[in-house]
């Protein structure tokens, strides 16, 4: 059956070029109680940067 995985789009814009980036994230509920944090390659920069999977908001710094 449909066991495929679902993906949004998300728009964030990457700390280090300033740039809009498009991505995806998997379109799935996070455990709660854990971490929602999803590495997603920026386009920009060619780095790796986390979004927050319940929010959307992108975290720029360490932590
Ligand atoms: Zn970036």
């Amino acid at each position: 059956m449909a066991d495929r995985k679902t993906w949004r789009p998300i728009i964030f814009s990457c700390p280090n070029t300033g740039d809009r980036v498009q991505s995806l994230l998997p379109d799935e509920t996070p455990e709660l109680g854990t971490d929602d944090l999803h590495p997603v390659t920026c386009a920009a920069c060619d780095g790796v940067h986390f979004i927050n999977l319940r929010t959307g908001a992108m975290i720029g710094e360490r932590r």
